[in-house]
Parts: structure tokens; sequence; C-alpha cells
């Protein structure tokens, strides 16, 4: 956390964006380091918020260059849109030429036709773990490609491509190996690139994981509640009330249990809402009902942060088993305007 935020005020000072776009480069920062190496954490958390930081300027420019359209009424340009089908559609296929001819038939059996990692094994007498793990290698690699033929650029060293692929494989001990690291600092192409490569893993876009641990760790719980449920149209008002319900129920994990994992998903219908589940391997909670009675307050303080959570939110559920951790369960629905 102090790292991000030294990147970040060292490009930014103190621009009124600034506290955005650290906890945006946190939240990716943190998203992907599971697949980084250790000492890889800085560069990328670097080149993360050099990204960032260059996608909110973007933003700005285009907001600036489109003022004097205020009063057009067009349709957005739809043909931008077909071109764009166009342009990954082609990328795809040029990534596929880039795979070698036996990588790119076992994916496509696999991917597009369906066929079963064993039955793909027995036809070539090898074994269903071997296939599994070859098919992700092709697809680490097919990442790249994809990546690469988009930019319509050759990578600009030789090095580029074993860096790209060890971090688009999520491989820690490649990437030590190659100096993935210091490369990415250097190389602007694999800066620009492994943002993408790593934001990988959110398949469902609807539902977010994290991982408590530490303090940085209530930030990111707190800020992808607030993204989700701002895609909902919650007010100004109910995104803060459920982001500080949020940040109750990670502290106290952190407080209480050390470790434990917050999940955050979008329900959408037939009343939309946000649901967030809390979960701890802590001590758990000798007695719910009074733990969640106001004013309650012995357990080292634990009972504070319940009732209020409680409060703030329009569903509220605790299940607790002492030695063996606690979930808590809340929702909050979106005011249909
Ligand atoms: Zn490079």
């Amino acid at each position: 956390m102090p790292m991000v935020r030294r990147i970040v005020i060292a490009r930014v000072g103190r621009h009124p964006a600034a506290e955005d776009l650290i906890q945006e480069t946190l939240v990716r920062v943190l998203a992907a380091s599971p697949r980084i190496d250790p000492g890889m954490l800085e560069p990328y958390a670097i080149v993360t918020a050099r990204n960032v930081i260059a996608s909110m300027w973007r933003e700005n420019d285009r907001r600036e260059r489109n003022q004097h359209r205020v009063v057009d009424l067009r349709p957005p340009a739809a043909p931008g849109e077909e071109l764009l089908a166009s342009e990954e559609q082609s990328a795809v296929e040029q990534a596929l030429a880039r795979l070698s001819r036996r990588d790119r038939e076992t994916l496509l059996a696999h991917e597009v036709s369906g066929q079963d990692t064993r039955s793909l094994a027995s036809k070539t007498g090898s074994t269903a773990g071997a296939v599994a793990a070859q098919l992700n290698r092709t697809r680490a690699r097919l990442r790249v490609e994809y990546l690469l033929a988009l930019e319509q650029a050759e990578p600009p060293t030789d090095r580029c491509r074993p860096v790209l692929l060890a971090l688009s494989s999520g491989d820690r001990r490649r990437q030590r190996d190659v100096d993935a690291a210091s490369h990415v600092l250097r190389c602007e192409v694999c800066a620009r690139l492994c943002q993408p490569l790593m934001d990988r893993g959110h398949q469902r876009d609807d539902e977010v994981h994290v991982a408590i641990n530490c303090d940085a760790d209530i930030v990111a719980a707190r800020q992808a509640a607030r993204e989700l449920a701002s895609r909902l149209g919650f007010s100004r008002t109910d995104l803060t009330i459920l982001a500080t319900a949020v940040s109750e129920m990670t502290r106290n994990i952190v407080r209480f249990a050390g470790t434990g994992e917050v999940v955050i998903e979008l329900i959408d219908g037939p009343r939309r809402g946000v649901q967030v589940v809390a979960r701890d391997t802590g001590p758990g909670i000798p007695d719910v009902d009074k733990a969640l009675a106001d004013g309650y307050s012995t357990y080292d303080g634990l009972g504070l942060g319940l009732p209020g959570a409680r409060r703030l939110m329009d569903e509220f559920a605790v299940v607790s088993e002492p030695g063996r951790g606690t979930t808590v369960t809340m929702t909050k629905w979106c005011q249909e305007g």
C-alpha cells in the first residue's frame, strides 16, 4: 500500500484523482499478486500505475474532444464496433497461426470440438495430465500472441516473448529466470501488455473474490464492492453505506481472525442488489444473538462492528462455529428509482 501510494503520488502529485488511482492500482496489483514472483511486485505496481494513469488521461482527453458534441444526438458510431470485431477476429487468426501445428490442433479439438483431455491423450499415447499441461501452455502462448497481434507490433527485443509467456502462464520461477521484473520496467511494449495478461482470471465479471490478510485488503474489498455496485445504479449514499459495511466486516477479519475472504456478487433479479459474504477461519463467536445486540462490546469489541453493519445493510445473517470460524452474509438492495 505505501509502495503503490508513493508510485502514484510521484506521477500525479496531489491530483484530485490520486486516491482513486491508488485504489485502482492497488486492486489490480493485489489481483495479480498470486501469479507474479514477489520480486516482480514493485515493477508490476509501477507499470500498472503508469497504465492506470495513462488511461485516465486518455479518458479526460476523449471527454474534452467530445465536449462540443453534447448536442449531437446521432447514435454512437456502430461501424467502429464492427471494425473492432473484425480486428479482434484477425488477431485471433494471427495468434493461432503462431502456434505449432500440434498445439493448435489439440487446442481446437478441446475448445471448439469439445474433446476431453482423456480422449485426446489416448489418441496420442499421452496422459490426460500431460495434455492438460500442454493446453495450459498453449493458452498462455495464445494470449501473448493475441495481444501482440492486436498491438500490430513485433516485440522490440528477443527477450519479450519469453517474459510475456512467463507472465501469461503465471509461472513465478520462469519470471525470475527471465528477469521479467527488470524487463517490464525497460520495455514499453511489455509494460503495456503485462496488464491485460495478468488481468485474466476474472472470468465472471459480476463476482469478485478478495483474499483478506492485511489492512490493504480492506481497501481492496471496499473498492471492489463500490465498483460492482455502481454498475447497478446505486446512489452515492448507498455506495458509501455498502462500502462502510464491507470495511467493517473486513476489518473484523483482519483483527480477530487474521485471514479470510470476501466475496462480492451482483444479484440480477428479480430484485437487483449486491450480496457480500465475509468468511473467516478465526475463533468464532460464542453467542451470535448477543453479539448482534446493540451495545454489545465484550469479546474485544467484535460485537461493535456487527450491529453497526447490520443497521447499514438490508439483510444480514451470521453463522459462527466456535473454533471453526464465522460467515457473515449481507445484502444491500438497489432502490429502483
Ligand atoms: Zn519487451
